[in-house]
């Protein structure tokens, strides 16, 4: 028998999943002699023993990964008679090597596993009951990592010395607690405290647990610690609990998302497609939304007027605990005052949220980096991220290229994500917010600084939405590194684009709010040529002034009053519900020379929602174009009216789209239909206008993104008419449409522009 040894490096995210445990006990039964260990690069293996058994060895590296491991690549080479010998006879994991630039990336927060769920809820296990209870398979990761390499003095849990128990679990390498570095149990690891904000009375362990769930119970408000953030908890079927935390949270119809205690529960509160059992019950634990039961235990309030709810499972043993004392749904919504970051640090919390709650349960394990909610939409065909958050971040995309320099893209404003390239990968950041708010900057700030350090990454480039205002943009000259400046729908294509692999020309219909153009005007309803080098604009909607500037957007009557006169309608008349003194201000403000123009669709669905009697205010983006969705999908589909729209030297027109909806809409037709007709009408004219364009340019593909696109109707409307003409149709999945995937695309686009200069 000839013996050979190797040498196997492991990439990807390899660290604290444990990954060197398995391969442990896989060497172990094949008999082989070596050692592995964790360095800055992954998992390096040494191992010596028979060469076919070693190929089996490497191939179970990958097949049999444990898993929250992603395995990227596995390369072997022949050690040479120089190296060192093995310091014993059989195989050992030996210690850590943080020497070079750290590059091994953290992993995701991971819901609780099954074996950990168990103990939780096993009376004679020493973690019954026990919150915090986790393994090298779940618990959280990145929201507790304060540096890497990733090891407990580098985590919020340094200051947990482990107890006899939970170290010799962590030292033994046949255990699934070896290297688990949040490892703890109810004597040595966090506790959780209650402290009920009007009688001032506090409790902590399992007494805190009851006294909150008693508090939900009688529909009092909580604030409850979670990994990423603070949650604010209410019983989700009591009509009067969650109209009490909308008063106080300010938050007038923007819906809640609701856990629920496991499958079984969701299915009775949501129609649960495949698809949406598989997201429910992912490790990653996103909020799914799904299409509504209409006979549900859940009270309207939760999610006003709207067909979906966003549901989600327990992904900590605490919540596991919670849901089933309190043993009925609970609204568990971002723990904020309206739009402001989620509260994450314990001091901020009791001083944010005080004033929301009527008690908190929290817990002394801090969180290092916020971390909302996931948001996964799974009614559509195919499941899509609408938020990119706690459980997918910090995971990289690959990038169909390997970018020459690392570039840091700082994003856009609303919805901000950043993003960091690292070899041919991007590692988009965590949802951080809308920057406008001070805290949300503050933490901006600190992902500039941490997802580099992260993932060992020196920043080259930093590429920056034109938008010469948005506050990344201001940062981005002050980085003091080359800059590029991205259109903002150039980088809305090219996000769909590294999902798809794709590099070279497509044709990108960006349906979107607001984006800085090439001509200082505001975009938004853009079809152009794109590849990841550069674009032409190729058509875009008819512009529109918007008076008032933002006050256009809260208001979306004011772009009805806009899109009446276009279509030659008088409209005081069409808006019968707004007062004709604003509205004939309106109408002399958009005539004004100098007004602030734009082509936007997202604008155009405001209007006409509004135009079809929606409202005519909102008080969450987009309410009135998202309430215009729901009450088309109450229409059938057949024997809808046609309407036509023009297009003339690119600038495609639907003034007369309008015209014939408000003219019917005055005429008592069913405003239903009318919504669905004008999703129809307009989707079907924006496809043949992609496909002319397609078809001039001789290309065979259309990418279909921004904001707007999260209207399910609308994308399929427009992708089955492209499909029709022959087209291959891209749409996001694991990007989100919105502003939240614009770090990514600027990140390909700087990355593809620094291989050419
Ligand atoms: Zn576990
Ligand atoms: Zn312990
Ligand atoms: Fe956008």
């Amino acid at each position: 028998m000839t013996l050979t040894r190797r040498r196997l490096r492991v990439t990807g995210t390899v660290q604290g999943v444990g990954y060197r445990p398995f391969v442990y006990r896989h060497a172990v039964d094949l008999g082989l002699r070596g050692w592995v260990r964790n360095d800055s690069a992954g998992v390096l293996i040494d191992v010596e023993g028979e060469a076919s058994t070693i190929d089996i060895l490497q191939r179970l590296l990958v097949e049999q990964a444990p898993p929250l491991a992603r395995v990227t690549s596995v390369t072997s080479e022949i050690v040479d008679s120089t190296a060192a010998g093995y310091s014993s006879e059989g195989f050992e994991i030996v210690g850590s090597d943080a020497a070079g630039a750290a590059s091994a990336p953290v992993s995701i927060d991971s819901a609780t596993c099954d074996d950990c769920l168990a103990e939780v809820l096993d009376p004679g296990d020493r973690r019954y009951r026990y919150p915090f209870t986790n393994c090298t398979n779940c618990g959280p990761r990145y929201t507790i990592v304060l540096r890497v390499p990733y090891d407990r003095p580098m985590t919020t849990m340094a200051g947990f010395a482990m107890c006899p128990d939970c170290l010799a679990e962590y030292h033994d390498p046949a255990n699934r607690r070896f290297h688990a570095q949040p490892n703890a149990c109810p004597a040595c690891g966090p506790r959780l405290v209650w402290h009920d904000l009007s009688s001032g009375q506090r409790a902590t362990g399992d007494a805190a647990l009851s006294a909150a769930s008693a508090a939900l119970r009688s529909g009092k408000v909580v604030g409850v610690k979670g990994i990423g953030g603070y949650h604010l908890a209410v019983d989700a079927t009591d009509a009067a609990a969650v109209g009490e935390l909308r008063r106080r949270k300010a938050r007038d119809d923007k819906p809640f998302a609701v856990m629920v205690a496991d499958l079984e529960s969701a299915a009775t509160v949501v129609e649960l497609t495949a698809a949406a059992r598989a997201e429910l019950t992912s490790p990653r634990r996103p909020i799914v939304l799904a299409i509504r039961h209409p006979s549900d235990s859940v009270t309207d309030a939760v999610a006003p007027r709207l067909p979906e709810l966003g549901v989600m499972l327990p992904y900590t043993p605490l919540h596991h605990l919670l849901l089933a004392d309190v043993d009925r749904p609970l609204v568990m919504t971002s723990g904020n005052l309206s739009d402001e970051p989620i509260a994450h640090e314990d001091r901020d919390a009791e001083s944010r949220l005080g004033p929301l709650v009527d008690g908190l349960l929290s817990h002394d394990r801090a969180i290092h980096i916020r971390c909302d909610d996931s948001v996964v939409r799974a009614s559509g065909r195919q499941p899509q991220l609408l938020r990119r958050s706690r459980g997918y971040a910090p995971e990289p995309l690959s990038l169909p290229f390997e970018p020459s320099r690392a570039v840091l893209a700082l994003g856009a404003e609303l919805k901000s994500t950043i993003a960091v390239t690292k070899g041919s990968t991007v590692v988009p950041s965590h949802h951080l917010g809308d920057l406008e708010h001070l805290a949300t900057y503050r933490a901006f700030l600190q992902a500039v600084d941490h997802l580099p350090a992260l993932y060992g990454v020196t920043p080259e480039l930093v590429a920056h939405d034109l938008h010469p205002e948005y506050l990344s943009s201001k940062l981005a000259e002050e980085l003091d590194i080359p800059t590029v400046a991205v259109q903002h729908h150039h980088a809305h294509v090219a996000a769909c684009m590294v999902e798809h692999g794709r590099t070279d020309p497509v044709v990108g219909v960006t349906f979107d709010g607001l984006g800085y153009g090439t001509d200082g005007t505001m975009w938004g309803g853009e079809v152009m040529i794109a590849d990841l080098g550069g674009f032409e604009r190729i058509s875009h909607l008819r512009s529109a002034p918007m008076p008032g500037g933002v006050a256009a957007i809260r208001e979306p009557w004011r772009m009805a009053a806009v899109w009446a006169i276009h279509a030659g309608v008088d409209p005081a008349r069409a808006l019968p519900a707004v007062d004709a003194t604003s509205v004939a201000a309106v109408a002399a403000l958009a005539e004004r020379p100098g007004a602030v123009t734009t082509t936007s669709a997202g604008r155009l669905f405001d209007a006409v929602a509004v135009l079809l009697g929606g409202r005519s205010r909102v008080t969450y983006e987009a309410q009135a174009a998202i309430e215009l969705e729901a009450l088309a999908r109450t229409a059938s589909r057949r024997q809808l009216p046609r309407y036509e729209l023009v297009c003339e030297d690119g600038v495609l027109d639907p003034s007369p789209l309008v015209a014939a909806l408000t003219r019917d809409h005055a005429a008592g037709m069913d405003s239903a239909l009318l919504a669905a007709a004008f999703h129809e009408s307009f989707g079907r004219a924006a496809a043949a206008l992609a496909a002319g364009v397609a078809s001039d340019a001789g290309l065979d593909t259309v990418v279909l993104t921004g904001g707007v696109f999260q209207n399910a109707l609308l994308t399929e409307v427009v992708e089955s008419a492209l499909t029709a003409f022959g087209l291959r149709v891209l749409v996001h999945s694991l990007v989100p449409p919105n502003d939240g995937g614009i770090s990514v695309g600027q990140a390909a686009i700087a990355g593809w522009i620094s291989r050419s200069g």
